[in-house]
């Protein structure tokens, strides 16, 4: 049949300013749709509030309006979307494809920190406190079964092999704590946003097996799937909320995305450092090349870790 539309996201939680890291992803996520002609989507993650800060989400939109990446259509905040989480829960649970879980993280841990599926086969009550898990492999008749080992392409890390038993297990779609899971909210609104494209960081490739797995229980067509490079401070740990990285400079815009671009090996022009963020996205449209993206982790530049 006809190509599908072309339709990219960036998916950000709101747990704090955009850094190098999350421009890196979101520059890569952008450039990779607007080069094919696609559509480009922000999806705020706002599902756990403990975890989030407060105007952070207004921040972040800010901070990519600044920089040029401007969005297609509305910005789905996942705080709208809890009815429809709720609603594919109650489909699982009907296809016997989601089960009650008590394990804790310790257990997990003494399992060596892949979930085995013990609770598949206890009976647990529902007034007993309890996680919901989906069932990614031996699933109930009639429901597509997962091949296993699972095989699939990322665009920029090339063929990937995990068994969903023994690498992934049988991911948390709620939380003991009422919340929904990322887990299960990722792939909900990835198929209801008709996402074709999933273009992030490196640190997700280890649980892209569980939601490349789900998009076919789940009833949703299996969008592809590219890695970026993680960016590392000079301790060597990702930039993150955690590890104290710098918000980005909205002044320095031009100068964020060079460095960004340079990170995923584009070769931007030197003369361009001083430019405009307009200027250095018409050179990003123009010049971008999927095939010089490469690696799962490198230093950030000293410029941006080390602004004076
Ligand atoms: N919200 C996730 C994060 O900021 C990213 C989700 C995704 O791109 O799938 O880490």
């Amino acid at each position: 049949g006809a190509a599908e539309p072309y339709v990219g996201r960036f998916a950000p939680s709101p747990t704090g300013p955009l850094h190098f890291g999350s421009l890196v992803s979101a520059l890569a996520s952008y450039a990779h749709a607007r080069k094919a002609g696609g559509r480009w989507r922000v999806r705020m993650e706002n599902l756990d509030p403990p975890r989030e800060e407060p105007g952070a989400d207004d921040e972040i939109l800010r901070s990519l309006e600044a920089h040029g990446l401007h969005w297609d259509g509305e910005v789905l905040h996942q705080s709208d979307r809890l009815d429809a989480y709720a609603q594919t829960l109650d489909e699982l649970q009907r296809q016997g494809l989601a089960y009650r879980c008590q394990c804790t993280r310790k257990d997990i841990h003494a399992l060596g920190g892949v979930y085995d599926g013990r609770c598949r086969n206890r009976v647990i009550k529902p007034t007993e406190p309890h996680a919901w898990r989906l069932k990614l492999y031996d699933v109930p008749e009639g429901c597509p079964e997962p091949a296993d080992p699972y095989t699939w392409h990322d665009l920029f890390q090339g063929p990937q092999t995990l068994s969903l038993r023994r690498d992934v297990g049988d991911p948390i779609i709620k939380r003991k704590d009422g919340l929904f899971a990322y887990q299960l909210a990722v792939v909900v609104d990835d198929i209801h946003q008709g996402i074709t494209h999933i273009i992030r960081g490196a640190d997700l490739l280890p649980v892209s097996a569980g939601q490349v797995a789900s998009f076919a229980l789940l009833g949703g067509q299996t969008p592809a799937f590219g890695h970026v490079p993680v960016a590392l401070n000079e301790r060597d740990q990702k930039l993150s909320k955690q590890h104290h990285a710098p918000a980005l400079d909205p002044d320095r815009a031009g100068a964020n995305l060079w460095h960004a671009l340079h990170f995923l090996r584009q070769n931007p022009p030197r003369e361009l450092l001083d430019a405009t963020p307009e200027a250095l996205l018409d050179w990003t449209r123009e010049h971008w090349r999927n095939d010089l993206v490469r690696g799962m982790q490198a230093r950030a530049p000293e410029a941006i870790l080390n602004p004076d």
